[in-house]
């Protein structure tokens, strides 16, 4: 998939730009047509990047462009401006707008707007299947003889309707809508627009738009506008004194920039009413909706819910991955037995055996083997609760804190995205609008641990926490609850850290925004499965190797090269051994977090190098043995402890560190989103180390 500049597209031919209100279809019609694999996900906000695609229909090439989600032209956020810039300035040569067919009207305000910007337009109401389902009936010709363009229907997630809706962008790419549909507002207004348009250039957008506008003083549409390219000086000697001469002519009739502004706004809502209630039939709907959110939603059911489904979904995680990884690994340590005898067969030197087989192949072995089984079970199942609509109703019971804390509400959702990849979850805080909350997002989305520090926390609390003497179901549940439970704790420090920052460095008042809970919708089951397995689990799993793999020749190499007796590893570990015990570490465990920069799964490999006398990975059969190992290396239940609280909240790895620099733009930010998960990890594990060690608990 390709993310692109809208100026990088400016040029090609048949140019089609997708549209419309989060949630309603955008990414999957996208995908179908093009055969692409935009992220889809039943929660507003989830496309933040403008994605290009292919399609050829009757001969003809086109180029579709999958926009931000939009609920108008008069943009509020990073992404809407992104939307509105495209449709408005880059003149595409047919916008088609996505409505959701279940809730046509309130689409309908974004449909007038972006006829009335640029007719060349096809209306296209998805989702037909789940209106058909709630008995919505939507006069198709009497609505597009409203609109004047035409208006195809789909069911973009079962492809019907493609070829309708292809003939229609066909056609509108070849004609002009001749009578769209327009909005006249009380004289006064009128007047004054048609007097401002008469001293506004041809920029290809309707003139009377910019003169809306400028009367309304829409400054983010205007300075969008004013930074085009083919843009010379919009404000002339004439046009300045005009627009003074009538705001104040306005003002006389009690109008100002703001009330016009609502004009303008409640005309639009006022003739999607009119367009809905003679376009639109409805029988009466099902409340099976409302009845699960009233449960879902709920704060004294719906939260004790919440935690329900974390827990089963970590245990089902934790229980499910064992077995595949016992015999994942013996598979690949059976490869590793036969790479080491090919190696002694074409009698390759030691060196390069001990390079590729014990340091290189090891570390792949180790990171495959423990990463694979939990995501191949964790990601399928959080796509399925993403698609079935959950996702927002968990921001739904964090929002009040977050706004408490002096932060966003939708800080909950990107938080919920760095479960999978702390980087994205820090792309994903480009659909806060407010820069401040923007920022405290970035800085605290570490505390939720990533994919690549699940593993650890699962092996660690495995080890330590769980009694040998239950049986393993008690003993699966016991982990996914301690799991649980550091989980809610690095969520408060989100809440604790967005607090001080909102008091401190980052004062502000936090923004309102409304949280729309979209409709439950069945889940694809087989389509997200083999998705989340394609585009979530390999991606991460690919990463994580394309790291791993040259940080084992180094690590290998730094546990293996000795200066005096001492290995380099074990010098810098030992150096680092005081200062680390102060926090109840060790110099090993803070050297493999330093050195697993680059990527949180291979701190394990590292402290296991470290650890080993002889330079290189065990093949590790058991958590038993080695929990042994950490044991004879000295680690308590203390040690444990402070791992797992210093893996929950230490600086971000490499990726996220990159990607929090290229969203803020400004090294201020990243630094200090480095510097405050560390100070907080330092802070916690100084603490319980001085309370359990005043208390002689350890
Ligand atoms: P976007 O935000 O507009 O890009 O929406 P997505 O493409 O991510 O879709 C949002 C949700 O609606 C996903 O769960 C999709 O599977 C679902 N969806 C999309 N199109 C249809 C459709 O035609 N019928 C049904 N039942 N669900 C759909």
């Amino acid at each position: 998939m390709s993310f692109i500049k809208p100026s990088s597209i400016q040029k090609d031919k048949n140019i089609v730009a997708l549209i419309g209100n989060p949630n309603v279809g955008k990414s999957t019609l996208f995908n179908a047509i093009t055969g692409m694999k935009q992220h889809t996900g039943n929660w507003a906000g989830k496309t933040v990047e403008i994605a290009k695609g292919k399609y050829k229909f009757n001969n003809k090439d086109y180029i579709l462009i999958d926009l931000p989600g939009t609920y108008s032209l008069s943009a509020t956020s990073a992404e809407e401006e992104v939307a509105r810039d495209f449709v408005c300035f880059n003149n595409p040569n047919v916008t088609v707008v996505v409505c959701d067919a279940t809730c046509l009207e309130r689409n309908l305000n974004l449909v007038i707007q972006i006829i009335i910007a640029n007719p060349k337009v096809v209306v296209c109401i998805n989702l037909m299947d789940e209106a058909k389902k709630k008995n919505i009936h939507i006069d198709i010709e009497k609505l597009s003889n409203r609109l004047g363009v035409p208006v195809a229907t789909t069911s973009a997630r079962n492809k019907k309707g493609f070829d309708d809706l292809m003939k229609k962008i066909e056609y509108v790419c070849e004609n002009t809508p001749k009578l769209p549909i327009t909005i006249k507002y009380s004289e006064y207004i009128e007047d004054a627009i048609d007097k401002i348009t008469k001293h506004i250039k041809n920029y290809g957008i309707n003139k009377r738009i910019i003169a809306i506008k400028l009367l309304s003083n829409d400054n983010s549409f205007l300075n969008a506008l004013n930074s085009q390219d083919n843009f010379d000086s919009l404000y002339s000697t004439e046009l300045k004194k005009e627009l003074s001469n009538c705001r104040l002519k306005l003002l006389s009739e009690k109008i100002s920039t703001d009330s016009l502004q609502n004009i303008i706004i409640s005309k639009t809502v006022k003739t999607s009413e009119e367009i809905a209630k003679e376009c639109i039939k409805m029988k009466k709907q099902s409340d099976k909706d409302l009845r699960l959110d009233d449960i879902l939603t709920n704060k004294w059911i719906g939260i004790p819910i919440m935690l329900f489904l974390l827990c089963g979904i970590f245990w089902i995680t934790i229980e499910g991955a064992n077995g595949p990884s016992d015999i994942l690994s013996s598979f690949l340590f059976w490869i590793q037995d036969m790479l080491s005898r090919f190696f002694l067969f074409i009698k390759a030197p030691y060196w390069m055996n001990d390079i590729l087989v014990k340091g290189m192949f090891r570390t792949l072995a180790w990171v495959v083997s423990v990463m694979l089984p939990p995501m191949a079970i964790f990601f399928p199942i959080f796509t399925l609760l993403e698609d079935f609509g959950y996702l927002p109703r968990v921001a739904f019971h964090l929002d009040h804190a977050f706004k408490k804390a002096g932060a966003c509400g939708k800080q909950a959702l990107t938080t919920c995205m760095g479960f999978g990849c702390n980087a994205a979850g820090v792309v994903g805080c480009r659909i806060i609008n407010s820069p401040r909350e923007r920022l405290i997002a970035m800085i605290t989305n570490n505390f939720v641990p990533c994919n690549g520090r699940f593993p650890t926390l699962i092996a660690i609390i495995n080890m330590f926490f769980i009694g040998s003497m239950a049986p393993s179901t008690l003993n699966g549940i016991s982990c996914a609850v301690f799991l649980m439970l550091v989980i809610v704790l690095g969520v408060v420090m989100t809440f604790l850290v967005s607090r001080i920052l909102s008091c401190t460095v980052l004062k502000g008042i936090p923004s309102s925004f409304t949280l729309e809970l979209p409709p439950y919708r069945k889940p694809q089951i087989g389509k997200v499965i083999v998705r989340s397995i394609f585009d979530r689990t390999l991606f991460v799993l690919a990463r994580a190797v394309i790291v791993a793999a040259p940080a084992g020749i180094i690590l290998w190499l730094s546990a293996n090269v000795n200066v005096g007796d001492v290995s380099i590893l074990n010098h810098m570990s030992d150096f680092l051994d005081p200062f680390a015990k102060l926090f109840g570490l060790d110099g090993v465990i803070l050297i493999a977090f330093i050195l697993g920069f680059p990527a949180n799964e291979i701190v394990v490999p590292i402290m296991l190098m470290a650890y080993l006398a002889h330079g290189s990975l065990i093949e590790y059969e058991s958590l038993t043995e080695l929990k042994m190992l950490l044991v004879q290396n000295g680690w308590t239940w203390l040690t444990a402890v402070c791992t797992v609280l210093f893996c929950l909240m230490h600086w971000p790895c490499s990726t996220t560190f990159l990607t929090i620099k290229k969203e803020s733009g400004s090294l201020k930010w990243t630094i200090l989103s480095f510097i405050v998960p560390t100070i907080a990890g330092f802070t916690v594990c100084f603490i319980t180390t001085t309370i359990v060690r005043i208390l002689h608990l350890a």
